[in-house]
């Protein structure tokens, strides 16, 4: 006789939890067929259980100990909910395009992959969610030593990103709109350096100065390049002039050290700001005049 197979007892919604955990994810509950916090906020705070010693919310709750999940989760169907931060990871999150949005305005995902196409890399394959409003999230861990917070619209229109202090709606949640499920389950991979730096709260200028030996320097410097480039070109209407500047005077700290050629720069920048929607002419004389103050206050190395 063979054993019958055991029977999974869980919901689906439990299921979803406890999967998300397995992989290291912090979890807890959604309101069902939500995507607010089931957990109490802070004025409505009983001062028992989790928060004896104080009110703690939603990101210190989240938890990946399977016990208490089943605890949690044996109360009510529960969206499930996962603090980024916690977890490791930063979810780009592509948001459809809304009704109220003007014609032509472009989807997450067609934001993205412009993104990709002006910083000369592929959109990047990692594990990815399709969401309930038909959007889809990117999961990447987070690169050690990094801490990340949430960014609305920062690379690009409808595209939203999720870190410390943030949460996304796990796959196996469900809105009544529809369902967030998996649709590439592989392993989230780190976040590329490229987005990361575009992620990464802007250091001063002097930290561009700061790479140390000549042969990591021009290496530095294509990095730079490239970060800053894809930052113009993902630019919003509102910054992109003033992002053009910032650019443009951070890459000009290179040109007198002869990490970059005044050219590059300048072609790399012009056509970032082109595709950022700014006219040439305003590229030419912006980047000329940015390059110019940077040189003038950056002499080269010393030999
Ligand atoms: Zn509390």
């Amino acid at each position: 006789m063979t054993q019958p197979t055991p029977i999974r007892r869980e919901g689906p919604h439990l299921a979803a939890a406890l999967d998300a955990a397995e992989r290291g994810w912090h979890v807890f509950p959604l309101r069902p067929r939500d995507k607010r916090p089931a957990l109490h906020g802070e004025t409505a705070c009983p001062g028992t259980g989790d928060c004896t010693a104080g009110h703690r919310k939603w990101e210190q709750r989240a938890t990946t100990d399977p016990d208490r999940i089943r605890r949690a989760w044996s109360t009510g169907a529960f969206n499930v909910g996962i603090a980024t931060g916690p977890s490791g990871l930063v979810v780009v999150d592509l948001d459809p395009v809304k009704a109220k949005d003007p014609k032509g305005t472009p989807d997450g995902a067609t934001s993205l992959q412009a993104l990709c196409e002006r910083a000369g890399q592929p959109v990047p394959t990692t594990y990815r969610t399709r969401t309930a409003s038909g959007g889809h999230h990117l999961y990447f861990t987070t690169p050690t030593g990094v801490r990340l917070g949430n960014t609305a619209g920062r690379l690009g229109k409808h595209i939203d990103t999720r870190a410390h202090g943030g949460y996304v709606v796990a796959a196996g949640s469900f809105l009544p709109g529809g369902a967030y499920e998996i649709v590439d389950p592989t392993e989230p991979v780190p976040l590329p350096e490229w987005l990361c730096a575009l992620l990464t709260p802007r250091q001063p200028d002097r930290g561009l100065m700061a790479a140390p030996a000549p042969v990591r320097a021009s290496r530095y410097a294509a990095a730079a390049l490239r970060a800053e480039t894809a930052a113009v070109a993902g630019a919003r209407e509102g910054s992109r002039n003033w992002t053009l500047v910032r650019a443009a005077r951070a890459l000009g700290r290179f040109i007198p050290s002869g990490d970059l050629a005044r050219h590059e720069v300048e072609q790399a920048l012009n056509s970032a700001g082109l595709a950022a929607g700014l006219r040439e002419s305003e590229c030419r004389s912006a980047v000329a005049s940015a390059l110019n103050w940077s040189i003038a206050n950056n002499p080269g190395r010393p030999a």
